[in-house]
Protein backbone atom coordinates (compact mmCIF):
# COMPACT_ATOMS: atom_id res chain seq x y z
CA UNK A 1 0.00 0.00 0.00
CA UNK A 2 1.09 3.69 -0.44
CA UNK A 3 0.82 6.42 1.66
CA UNK A 4 -1.79 8.78 -0.35
CA UNK A 5 -1.84 12.04 -1.10
CA UNK A 6 -4.26 15.18 -0.10
CA UNK A 7 -5.08 14.32 3.43
CA UNK A 8 -4.67 16.07 7.10
CA UNK A 9 -4.35 13.92 10.23
CA UNK A 10 -6.86 14.56 13.19
CA UNK A 11 -7.05 13.88 17.02
CA UNK A 12 -7.11 10.59 17.61
CA UNK A 13 -5.67 9.25 15.07
CA UNK A 14 -8.40 10.11 12.64
CA UNK A 15 -7.89 11.40 9.08
CA UNK A 16 -9.58 13.61 6.80
CA UNK A 17 -9.15 12.81 3.18
CA UNK A 18 -9.26 15.76 0.99
CA UNK A 19 -9.13 14.26 -2.50
CA UNK A 20 -12.81 14.69 -3.59
CA UNK A 21 -15.98 16.62 -2.38
CA UNK A 22 -16.54 14.17 0.45
CA UNK A 23 -13.86 14.59 2.39
CA UNK A 24 -14.44 11.71 4.34
CA UNK A 25 -13.10 11.98 7.91
CA UNK A 26 -11.97 8.48 8.58
CA UNK A 27 -11.12 6.42 11.52
CA UNK A 28 -8.15 4.36 12.55
CA UNK A 29 -8.88 1.04 10.49
CA UNK A 30 -11.85 2.04 8.51
CA UNK A 31 -12.08 3.41 4.89
CA UNK A 32 -13.71 6.60 2.73
CA UNK A 33 -16.98 6.23 0.58
CA UNK A 34 -14.76 4.90 -2.18
CA UNK A 35 -13.87 2.16 -0.13
CA UNK A 36 -10.07 2.07 -1.61
CA UNK A 37 -8.27 4.27 1.09
CA UNK A 38 -7.98 3.21 4.25
CA UNK A 39 -7.16 4.98 7.47
CA UNK A 40 -3.58 2.26 9.30
CA UNK A 41 -2.70 4.18 12.69
CA UNK A 42 -3.59 7.56 11.38
CA UNK A 43 -2.04 7.26 8.28
CA UNK A 44 -4.02 7.51 4.69
CA UNK A 45 -2.79 4.64 2.48
CA UNK A 46 -4.22 4.05 -1.36
CA UNK A 47 -5.50 0.28 -1.96
CA UNK A 48 -5.13 0.89 -5.54
CA UNK A 49 -1.84 2.39 -6.21
CA UNK A 50 -0.89 0.03 -9.77
CA UNK A 51 -3.67 -2.45 -9.19
CA UNK A 52 -5.79 -2.02 -12.66
CA UNK A 53 -8.85 -3.61 -13.59
CA UNK A 54 -9.02 -2.70 -16.72
CA UNK A 55 -6.06 -1.70 -19.42
CA UNK A 56 -7.47 -1.27 -23.01
CA UNK A 57 -6.30 0.73 -26.84
CA UNK A 58 -9.39 2.62 -27.27
CA UNK A 59 -10.09 5.22 -30.08
CA UNK A 60 -9.97 8.25 -28.52
CA UNK A 61 -13.91 8.61 -29.80
CA UNK A 62 -14.96 6.00 -26.95
CA UNK A 63 -14.17 8.64 -23.93
CA UNK A 64 -15.67 10.29 -25.51
CA UNK A 65 -14.01 13.28 -26.86
CA UNK A 66 -14.56 14.21 -30.08
CA UNK A 67 -12.89 17.65 -30.54
CA UNK A 68 -9.34 15.74 -28.98
CA UNK A 69 -7.15 14.36 -31.62
CA UNK A 70 -9.59 12.67 -33.60
CA UNK A 71 -9.09 8.92 -34.77
CA UNK A 72 -5.98 8.36 -32.79
CA UNK A 73 -5.45 6.21 -29.84
CA UNK A 74 -5.81 6.57 -26.32
CA UNK A 75 -4.51 3.54 -24.18
CA UNK A 76 -7.04 3.63 -21.08
CA UNK A 77 -6.75 2.62 -17.80
CA UNK A 78 -8.91 1.71 -14.54
CA UNK A 79 -8.22 0.26 -10.52
CA UNK A 80 -11.18 -0.99 -9.04
CA UNK A 81 -13.58 1.26 -7.03
CA UNK A 82 -16.17 4.82 -7.09
CA UNK A 83 -16.57 7.39 -5.11
CA UNK A 84 -20.30 7.60 -6.13
CA UNK A 85 -22.29 4.79 -5.83
CA UNK A 86 -24.91 5.63 -8.87
CA UNK A 87 -27.76 2.76 -9.13
CA UNK A 88 -27.54 3.13 -12.42
CA UNK A 89 -24.18 2.49 -12.98
CA UNK A 90 -22.70 1.09 -16.46
CA UNK A 91 -19.64 0.20 -15.03
CA UNK A 92 -20.71 -1.54 -11.88
CA UNK A 93 -18.85 -4.70 -11.77
CA UNK A 94 -15.56 -2.68 -11.98
CA UNK A 95 -16.79 0.43 -10.59
CA UNK A 96 -19.11 -0.89 -7.30
CA UNK A 97 -16.52 -3.20 -5.92
CA UNK A 98 -16.07 -4.79 -2.41
CA UNK A 99 -12.80 -4.31 -0.55
CA UNK A 100 -11.85 -8.35 -0.87
CA UNK A 101 -12.54 -7.87 -4.76
CA UNK A 102 -10.32 -5.37 -5.23
CA UNK A 103 -7.41 -7.18 -3.95
CA UNK A 104 -8.37 -10.14 -5.54
CA UNK A 105 -9.03 -8.09 -9.02
CA UNK A 106 -5.84 -5.95 -9.18
CA UNK A 107 -2.89 -6.74 -11.93
CA UNK A 108 0.14 -4.85 -10.71
CA UNK A 109 1.22 -2.43 -13.17
CA UNK A 110 3.85 0.44 -12.54
CA UNK A 111 3.09 3.79 -14.46
CA UNK A 112 6.48 3.14 -16.56
CA UNK A 113 4.66 0.14 -17.69
CA UNK A 114 1.41 2.00 -18.57
CA UNK A 115 3.68 4.48 -20.60
CA UNK A 116 5.58 2.18 -22.18
CA UNK A 117 2.71 0.30 -23.40
CA UNK A 118 1.09 3.43 -24.64
CA UNK A 119 4.17 4.00 -26.70
CA UNK A 120 3.90 0.79 -27.88
CA UNK A 121 0.28 0.16 -28.99
CA UNK A 122 0.73 3.52 -30.60
CA UNK A 123 -1.53 5.95 -28.96
CA UNK A 124 -1.24 9.49 -28.77
CA UNK A 125 -2.40 9.74 -24.93
CA UNK A 126 -3.20 7.79 -21.76
CA UNK A 127 -6.90 7.83 -20.34
CA UNK A 128 -7.87 7.50 -16.61
CA UNK A 129 -11.43 6.20 -17.87
CA UNK A 130 -13.94 3.16 -16.77
CA UNK A 131 -13.98 3.73 -13.43
CA UNK A 132 -13.04 7.21 -11.22
CA UNK A 133 -9.57 8.71 -11.89
CA UNK A 134 -10.14 11.22 -8.71
CA UNK A 135 -9.57 7.98 -6.66
CA UNK A 136 -7.20 6.54 -7.84
CA UNK A 137 -4.98 9.73 -8.16
CA UNK A 138 -2.12 8.97 -7.12
CA UNK A 139 -1.25 6.48 -9.40
CA UNK A 140 -2.63 8.74 -12.56
CA UNK A 141 -0.48 12.03 -11.15
CA UNK A 142 2.74 9.24 -11.45
CA UNK A 143 2.00 8.49 -14.35
CA UNK A 144 1.08 11.15 -16.18
CA UNK A 145 3.97 12.91 -15.34
CA UNK A 146 5.65 9.83 -17.28
CA UNK A 147 3.46 10.32 -19.79
CA UNK A 148 4.11 13.79 -20.63
CA UNK A 149 8.12 13.18 -20.86
CA UNK A 150 7.22 10.60 -23.48
CA UNK A 151 5.05 12.90 -25.42
CA UNK A 152 1.56 11.66 -25.14
CA UNK A 153 -1.37 13.32 -23.78
CA UNK A 154 -2.91 12.83 -20.28
CA UNK A 155 -7.09 12.49 -20.82
CA UNK A 156 -9.40 12.32 -17.37
CA UNK A 157 -12.88 10.59 -18.13
CA UNK A 158 -14.46 11.63 -14.47
CA UNK A 159 -17.56 12.70 -12.76
CA UNK A 160 -15.94 16.02 -11.59
CA UNK A 161 -16.40 15.16 -7.92
CA UNK A 162 -12.69 15.84 -7.23
CA UNK A 163 -11.56 18.68 -4.64
CA UNK A 164 -10.04 21.89 -5.97
CA UNK A 165 -6.55 21.17 -4.34
CA UNK A 166 -6.20 17.79 -6.44
CA UNK A 167 -7.04 20.08 -9.55
CA UNK A 168 -4.74 22.25 -9.35
CA UNK A 169 -2.11 19.31 -8.35
CA UNK A 170 -3.20 17.48 -11.73
CA UNK A 171 -3.45 20.90 -13.69
CA UNK A 172 0.33 21.05 -15.59
CA UNK A 173 -0.14 17.52 -17.05
CA UNK A 174 -3.60 17.09 -17.75
CA UNK A 175 -4.69 17.59 -21.52
CA UNK A 176 -8.20 17.07 -21.87
CA UNK A 177 -11.27 15.50 -19.73
CA UNK A 178 -14.46 14.64 -19.94
CA UNK A 179 -16.85 14.62 -17.31
CA UNK A 180 -20.37 13.54 -16.45
CA UNK A 181 -23.49 15.67 -15.83
CA UNK A 182 -25.18 12.95 -14.47
CA UNK A 183 -28.61 15.18 -13.71
CA UNK A 184 -29.30 19.28 -12.64
CA UNK A 185 -31.34 18.45 -9.60
CA UNK A 186 -29.38 17.81 -6.43
CA UNK A 187 -32.30 15.75 -4.93
CA UNK A 188 -31.51 13.38 -8.30
CA UNK A 189 -27.47 12.85 -7.09
CA UNK A 190 -28.38 13.01 -3.73
CA UNK A 191 -30.93 9.95 -3.95
CA UNK A 192 -29.85 7.95 -6.88
CA UNK A 193 -26.11 8.71 -6.95
CA UNK A 194 -24.98 9.44 -3.31
CA UNK A 195 -23.41 12.78 -3.88
CA UNK A 196 -24.18 16.52 -4.16
CA UNK A 197 -24.38 18.21 -7.48
CA UNK A 198 -23.12 21.68 -6.83
CA UNK A 199 -19.25 20.43 -6.47
CA UNK A 200 -19.56 18.70 -9.81
CA UNK A 201 -21.23 22.56 -11.30
CA UNK A 202 -17.95 24.40 -9.88
CA UNK A 203 -15.74 22.21 -10.95
CA UNK A 204 -16.71 22.35 -14.79
CA UNK A 205 -16.14 25.98 -14.50
CA UNK A 206 -13.15 25.67 -12.85
CA UNK A 207 -12.12 23.11 -15.69
CA UNK A 208 -12.92 25.49 -18.38
CA UNK A 209 -11.04 28.32 -16.93
CA UNK A 210 -7.61 25.97 -16.37
CA UNK A 211 -7.54 26.03 -20.03
CA UNK A 212 -7.43 22.30 -21.06
CA UNK A 213 -9.82 21.00 -23.64
CA UNK A 214 -13.15 20.31 -22.11
CA UNK A 215 -16.43 17.89 -23.13
CA UNK A 216 -19.02 17.15 -20.94
CA UNK A 217 -21.67 13.73 -21.38
CA UNK A 218 -24.85 13.42 -19.78
CA UNK A 219 -26.74 9.69 -19.84
CA UNK A 220 -30.72 10.31 -20.02
CA UNK A 221 -32.56 8.03 -18.26
CA UNK A 222 -36.27 7.64 -18.09
CA UNK A 223 -38.27 8.79 -15.20
CA UNK A 224 -34.73 10.06 -14.20
CA UNK A 225 -33.28 13.10 -15.42
CA UNK A 226 -35.30 12.68 -18.93
CA UNK A 227 -38.04 15.67 -18.63
CA UNK A 228 -37.75 18.83 -21.04
CA UNK A 229 -37.02 21.15 -17.80
CA UNK A 230 -34.15 19.22 -16.62
CA UNK A 231 -32.70 18.91 -20.09
CA UNK A 232 -33.07 22.58 -20.98
CA UNK A 233 -31.39 23.44 -17.56
CA UNK A 234 -28.65 21.21 -18.02
CA UNK A 235 -27.86 22.79 -21.79
CA UNK A 236 -28.77 26.32 -20.43
CA UNK A 237 -26.07 26.01 -17.73
CA UNK A 238 -22.89 24.92 -20.42
CA UNK A 239 -23.82 27.43 -22.80
CA UNK A 240 -23.45 30.50 -20.41
CA UNK A 241 -21.11 28.35 -18.18
CA UNK A 242 -18.75 26.69 -20.38
CA UNK A 243 -19.28 28.62 -23.60
CA UNK A 244 -21.21 27.41 -26.89
CA UNK A 245 -18.51 25.45 -27.92
CA UNK A 246 -18.13 23.17 -25.32
CA UNK A 247 -19.45 19.47 -27.23
CA UNK A 248 -22.15 17.61 -25.43
CA UNK A 249 -22.58 14.24 -25.41
CA UNK A 250 -26.13 12.90 -25.40
CA UNK A 251 -25.93 9.29 -23.97
CA UNK A 252 -28.43 6.33 -23.61
CA UNK A 253 -28.98 4.60 -20.56
CA UNK A 254 -29.17 0.80 -20.98
CA UNK A 255 -31.07 -1.13 -18.07
CA UNK A 256 -27.61 -1.64 -15.64
CA UNK A 257 -26.93 -2.31 -12.15
CA UNK A 258 -30.12 -1.46 -9.32
CA UNK A 259 -31.87 -0.15 -12.58
CA UNK A 260 -32.28 -2.44 -14.58
CA UNK A 261 -35.83 -2.43 -14.42
CA UNK A 262 -35.85 0.82 -16.03
CA UNK A 263 -36.09 1.17 -20.13
CA UNK A 264 -33.39 1.73 -22.66
CA UNK A 265 -33.88 5.70 -23.14
CA UNK A 266 -35.97 5.92 -26.26
CA UNK A 267 -33.83 7.41 -29.49
CA UNK A 268 -37.04 10.36 -29.82
CA UNK A 269 -36.19 11.10 -26.11
CA UNK A 270 -32.37 11.46 -26.97
CA UNK A 271 -33.63 13.19 -30.09
CA UNK A 272 -35.35 16.16 -28.44
CA UNK A 273 -32.55 16.41 -26.05
CA UNK A 274 -30.39 17.55 -28.96
CA UNK A 275 -32.84 19.90 -30.44
CA UNK A 276 -32.87 21.43 -26.75
CA UNK A 277 -29.20 21.40 -26.67
CA UNK A 278 -28.87 23.28 -29.97
CA UNK A 279 -32.26 25.54 -29.32
CA UNK A 280 -29.66 26.31 -26.02
CA UNK A 281 -26.70 27.78 -28.54
CA UNK A 282 -24.52 24.74 -27.87
CA UNK A 283 -22.45 24.27 -31.27
CA UNK A 284 -21.86 20.84 -30.93
CA UNK A 285 -23.97 18.25 -29.61
CA UNK A 286 -23.82 14.35 -29.92
CA UNK A 287 -26.02 11.44 -29.20
CA UNK A 288 -23.96 8.25 -28.01
CA UNK A 289 -24.73 4.72 -27.18
CA UNK A 290 -27.34 4.60 -30.11
CA UNK A 291 -26.84 3.22 -33.55
CA UNK A 292 -27.55 6.30 -35.65
CA UNK A 293 -24.05 7.68 -36.90
CA UNK A 294 -25.44 10.72 -38.59
CA UNK A 295 -25.54 12.50 -34.65
CA UNK A 296 -22.07 11.39 -34.12
CA UNK A 297 -21.04 13.57 -36.93
CA UNK A 298 -19.42 17.13 -36.28
CA UNK A 299 -20.48 19.66 -38.39
CA UNK A 300 -19.71 23.17 -38.92
CA UNK A 301 -21.78 25.73 -36.91
CA UNK A 302 -21.81 28.34 -39.51
CA UNK A 303 -22.40 26.44 -42.24
CA UNK A 304 -23.86 22.83 -41.98
CA UNK A 305 -20.57 21.62 -43.52
CA UNK A 306 -20.21 17.81 -42.51
CA UNK A 307 -16.23 18.34 -40.94
CA UNK A 308 -16.25 14.89 -39.56
CA UNK A 309 -18.11 11.58 -40.60
CA UNK A 310 -18.23 8.58 -38.02
CA UNK A 311 -18.98 5.16 -37.68
CA UNK A 312 -19.60 3.47 -35.01
CA UNK A 313 -16.32 5.08 -32.77
CA UNK A 314 -14.49 5.03 -35.82
CA UNK A 315 -13.74 8.12 -38.40
CA UNK A 316 -14.73 7.69 -42.21
CA UNK A 317 -13.33 10.99 -43.31
CA UNK A 318 -12.26 14.08 -41.13
CA UNK A 319 -12.15 16.85 -43.83
CA UNK A 320 -11.23 19.85 -40.97
CA UNK A 321 -8.30 21.68 -42.49
CA UNK A 322 -5.64 23.00 -39.92
CA UNK A 323 -8.32 23.92 -37.38
CA UNK A 324 -11.00 25.47 -40.08
CA UNK A 325 -14.15 24.47 -42.08
CA UNK A 326 -12.77 23.98 -45.68
CA UNK A 327 -16.42 25.15 -46.71
CA UNK A 328 -16.70 28.25 -45.15
CA UNK A 329 -13.10 29.02 -43.02
CA UNK A 330 -14.79 29.02 -39.55
CA UNK A 331 -12.49 27.63 -37.05
CA UNK A 332 -13.77 24.42 -34.88
CA UNK A 333 -13.21 24.42 -31.16
CA UNK A 334 -11.11 21.67 -30.24
CA UNK A 335 -7.10 20.60 -29.99
CA UNK A 336 -4.83 18.55 -32.80
CA UNK A 337 -8.58 18.31 -34.95
CA UNK A 338 -6.27 17.75 -38.28
S1 LIG B 1 -11.48 9.90 -2.31
FE1 LIG B 1 -13.43 10.83 -1.64
S2 LIG B 1 -14.69 9.06 -1.07
FE2 LIG B 1 -12.57 8.33 -1.10
S3 LIG B 1 -11.83 8.58 1.01
FE3 LIG B 1 -11.26 10.43 -0.14
S4 LIG B 1 -12.92 11.90 0.28
FE4 LIG B 1 -13.70 9.82 0.82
Amino acid sequence: MKEALLYQKLDKDKVQCDLCAHRCVINPGKKGICKVRENNGGILYTKVYGQTIAQHVDPVEKKPLYHFYPGTKAYSVATPGCNFHCRFCQNWDISQITHGEILESGHDATPEQITWKAKQTGCRSIAYTYTEPTIFFEYNFDTARLAHEAELKNIYVSNGYMTHEMLDMIIPYLDAVNIDLKAFREETYRRIIGAKLQPVLDNLKKIKQMGFWLEVTSLIIPGINDGPKEIRDMANFLAAELGVDVPWHISRFSPAYKMKDVPATPLKTLQAAKEIGLKAGLNYVYIGNFASDRDMDTKCPQCGYVLIERLNFGIIKNNIKDGHCPNCGTKIAGVGLG
